[in-house]
Order: structure tokens, then C-alpha cells, then sequence
């Protein structure tokens, strides 16, 4: 989890509102970042203050007149009618209720969408595999018959691995990757001084072959999904020069997928 997920969820956090793994997950990157370590301590003698030394004041005495009132008006009529709920206790309830109302809408419409915090995800891997030296592939060839079967046997499918060298686009290797609960194939390509990182993993709904295209934080991403895999592909390169990676990602793995007998595609192993 990055910072800037961790702080968007503090509040939460110190609330003990989330559940237990997104708990534990902050308490992991708190134990490592003093940064949000220091903010957490913050926030927490603030809330600490606050309940320690709120002024508590008295209600006025018109207040607490109008409830007594009510009151004994509730008793006086117990005797000969059902008893009722109190006025100001009804309204106190519908008060509450607008408060619990207005707070759930609050939450769901702040609440970021599975698409946002996919992105949040992919951008925080982008940058930690850059900032940790050694971290960024777990095999590091150019070829794609040796990083292909690289993966075999450590996840559950295979990614499409594709060639696209003679495109200007280098392959640097692959590395296994957790995201959007569950292992992926991170694969990396470079263009120029640029680094590319696309995420590969079985797409589990009906195919969103639509690309969304998102600026966030200095990165484009690219995301997209077909009959059998979903990719997110991230790089600080321009918007253009990764829409051409996507589209030649898009273009190989849809000829790659198509049988040689049905189409006039060329046969997969021509492409690799
Ligand atoms: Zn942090």
C-alpha cells in the first residue's frame, strides 16, 4: 500500500472502521514509513485531545423544560392510552437517522471506484519496482522464449509474452506481481529512456475491449480487456507513444488467439 492510499484511509484506520486485511495492511506500511508513522501519532493525540479536553455544555434550561414536559405528558397519558414514543424522542431518532443517512452517502460517494483504486494499485507498483534496485524483474531477458516460460508453473495461465523489438519496444523481462487480489505477470518493455510496465492477468467478466485511457500523478495508463486477459499498461512515456504500445499489444494478442485455419492472420509462432 503507498502513502498516499495509506493517508486517504487514515481516518478509517484509526477508527478501526476497515477490515481486518486493509487494518493490517496499513499497520505493515506505518511499522516502515516514518512519514506516515509521524502522521498517524499526530492524528491520534488530536483525537485524544479533543475527547480529553472538548468543552461539554450544560443544554438550556428551555431545552430541558420542553423534555420534561413531554415527559409527563407521556406519563400522565400511559394510564388510559398505549404509550407513544415522546416527540422529541422521534425526533431525536429521525435526527439520528439523518445523520447515519448523510454520513453513508457521504461514504459511498467518496469512496473511490474498483477502477481507481486498480490505478492507485499499478501506479504504486510502477514506482516501488524502479525504486527498489533488483525489484523491477525477476527475469530480465529481451527474449520472449526465454521470459514466457519463465512463468510456467507460478501462476495459473499464461500470459501473452510479445516481441515488439522491431517497434521500438524493448522487452527488459518479467516479474510476478500482486494486484487486484491476485497474482499477475508484470512485464516490462522499454522505449527510448521510457519504461513500460504491463500487467497481465485472466479477465474474469465479459471482455471491456473498449481502452481507457487515465492521466494520474505524471503517468499514463492504458486499460483494457479481452475475450482472455485484462492489461493495464502504465509508463511515463507520452499518451501517443503508449497508445501505439497498447495498440500493438491489443493487434498481437488478438492474432495470437486467432487460429491460422479460420483467419488470414498469420500463425502465432510468425509473431513471436
Ligand atoms: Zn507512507
Amino acid at each position: 500500500m503507498d502513502c498516499q492510499r495509506v493517508l486517504s484511509l487514515m481516518d478509517g484506520y484509526l477508527d478501526r472502521e476497515l477490515d481486518l486485511t486493509t487494518q493490517l495492511a496499513i499497520e505493515n506500511h506505518l511499522a516502515g514509513c516514518p512519514a506516515c508513522h509521524a502522521i498517524s501519532q499526530r492524528q491520534q493525540a488530536f483525537s485524544a485531545a479533543l475527547v480529553a479536553q472538548a468543552r461539554y455544555h450544560r443544554a438550556l434550561p428551555a431545552l430541558a423544560a420542553g423534555i420534561q414536559s413531554a415527559l409527563d405528558k407521556v406519563d400522565a397519558a400511559s394510564g388510559t392510552t398505549a404509550r407513544r414514543a415522546p416527540p422529541w424522542l422521534s425526533l431525536a431518532a429521525s435526527v439520528a437517522l439523518a445523520a447515519l443517512v448523510g454520513s453513508g452517502m457521504t461514504y459511498w460517494l467518496a469512496r473511490p471506484s474498483h477502477e481507481e483504486l486498480l490505478t492507485q494499485e499499478v501506479i504504486a507498483s510502477h514506482v516501488r519496482a524502479q525504486m527498489v534496485a533488483g525489484r523491477l524483474t525477476d527475469v530480465s531477458s529481451s527474449d520472449s522464449h526465454t521470459v514466457k516460460p519463465w512463468f510456467n508453473g507460478k501462476l495459473d495461465f499464461a500470459p501473452p509474452v510479445l516481441d515488439l523489438t522491431t517497434q521500438g519496444f524493448t522487452l527488459v523481462g518479467g516479474r510476478l506481481e500482486y494486484l487486484a487480489n491476485r497474482p499477475v505477470a508484470a512485464l516490462v518493455y522499454r522505449h527510448r529512456q521510457h519504461l513500460i510496465q504491463l500487467f497481465v492477468w485472466p479477465a474474469a467478466d465479459r471482455p471491456d475491449t473498449v481502452r481507457h485511457a487515465l492521466t494520474r500523478q505524471g503517468y499514463q495508463v492504458f486499460y483494457w480487456s479481452d475475450h482472455t486477459m485484462r492489461y493495464w499498461a502504465i509508463s511515463d512515456l507520452n499518451a501517443d507513444a503508449l497508445k501505439s504500445f497498447s495498440n500493438l499489444i491489443q493487434d498481437q494478442a488478438a492474432a495470437g488467439r486467432a487460429s491460422p485455419a479460420a483467419s488470414r492472420l498469420p500463425a502465432p509462432e510468425d509473431l513471436r
